[in-house]
C-alpha cells in the first residue's frame, strides 16, 4: 500500500467536520475514463501533478453541483505509479453513499461508512486494474485492523451492495467492473480476511532448543589496543554507543 494524504480542506464535507464512528467500508469507482488522482485530488503536492481543469473535489459545493466528498481515493501519480490518498480524516462523515430506500439517517454515510473512490480507466486495462485492486484490497484491510471492521457483508460492500441493501443511491459500482477481471465483492472481502492474517502467518516459530542465534558485526582487528579504542571513538562518534572492544588471544 502506498498511503498518501491530501485532504480536501476546500470541500464542504471536510469542513463540516462531523465525527462518526468507524463502522465500515463502502468501496467506489468514480465512472469516468481518468485514472490519474490529480483529476480529483488537489492541490498539487509534486507527485500528483496539477489539474488545469479545476473540476477536483477539492472545492466548495457550487449550486448545481453534487455535494460530494469520499475519505480517499487510489489511482495513478503522474509517474504513473498507484497510490492512495486519503482526502478526509477517516473519523468524520464523508458524503459518498447518498441515499436508498432506507432513507437519509440509514444511509450508509451516516451510519459510519468510510468511503473510498477508485479512479476508472477504460475498464478493460488488466494490468491497471490488477495494480488498484491489490491497492485496495491492503488499504481496506488496513482500516479493518485500525477500527476493527469484521471483513465480511455488510461491513464491507461496495456502492451497488449498499443500494440493494437499501442505504445508498442507485449506482452500479464497482460492480460494473470487478466481474470484467474475473473480481468481484465476495473475492474482495475474501482477500482482505487473508491480507489482514498475514502477520499472524509470518510470526517466526521459536527454534527448537530455545537456541537463539545472534548475528555480530566485526569492524576491524588490531593488534594496538590504542587502535581498537580509537576505532571505537570513532564509531561512538558516530552514534554507536553499544560498540565494545574484546581482546583475544591468537
Ligand atoms: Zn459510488
Amino acid at each position: 500500500m502506498n498511503l498518501k494524504q491530501c485532504y480536501l480542506t476546500q470541500n464542504d464535507c471536510y469542513k463540516s467536520k462531523q465525527k462518526h464512528a468507524v463502522k465500515g467500508f463502502m468501496l467506489h469507482s468514480t465512472g469516468a475514463n481518468n485514472p490519474n488522482l490529480c483529476r480529483y485530488v488537489q492541490p498539487d503536492d509534486g507527485l500528483l501533478g496539477p489539474n488545469p481543469n479545476g473540476n477536483d473535489w477539492n472545492r466548495p459545493t457550487v449550486e448545481g453541483n453534487t455535494q460530494m466528498c469520499a475519505h480517499g481515493f487510489i489511482g495513478k501519480l503522474k509517474d504513473g505509479s498507484i497510490a492512495t490518498y486519503q482526502t478526509l480524516p477517516w473519523d468524520i462523515v464523508g458524503w459518498h453513499s447518498g441515499s436508498g430506500t432506507k432513507g437519509y439517517s440509514a444511509n450508509a454515510n451516516n451510519n459510519g461508512y468510510i468511503g473510498v473512490e477508485i479512479c476508472e480507466d477504460g475498464l478493460t486495462d488488466e494490468s491497471y486494474f490488477s495494480k488498484i485492486y491489490k491497492e485496495a484490497v491492503e488499504l481496506c484491510a488496513y482500516l479493518c485492523k485500525t477500527y476493527n471492521i469484521k471483513p465480511e457483508s455488510p461491513y464491507i460492500i461496495c456502492h451497488s451492495e449498499g443500494n440493494t441493501l437499501g442505504i445508498a443511491s442507485g449506482h452500479a459500482d464497482v460492480m460494473h467492473w470487478f466481474p470484467k477481471h474475473g473480481k468481484s465483492m465476495d473475492t474482495f472481502r475474501t482477500d482482505v480476511k487473508e491480507s489482514i492474517d498475514i502477520p499472524a502467518k509470518v510470526v517466526p516459530t521459536e527454534e527448537p532448543n530455545n537456541q537463539t542465534s545472534m548475528y555480530k558485526v566485526q569492524l576491524g582487528a588490531f593488534t594496538e589496543k590504542e587502535n581498537a579504542e580509537k576505532m571505537q571513538k570513532i564509531l561512538e562518534d558516530k552514534g554507536f554507543t553499544d560498540s565494545y572492544v574484546k581482546e583475544e588471544k591468537s
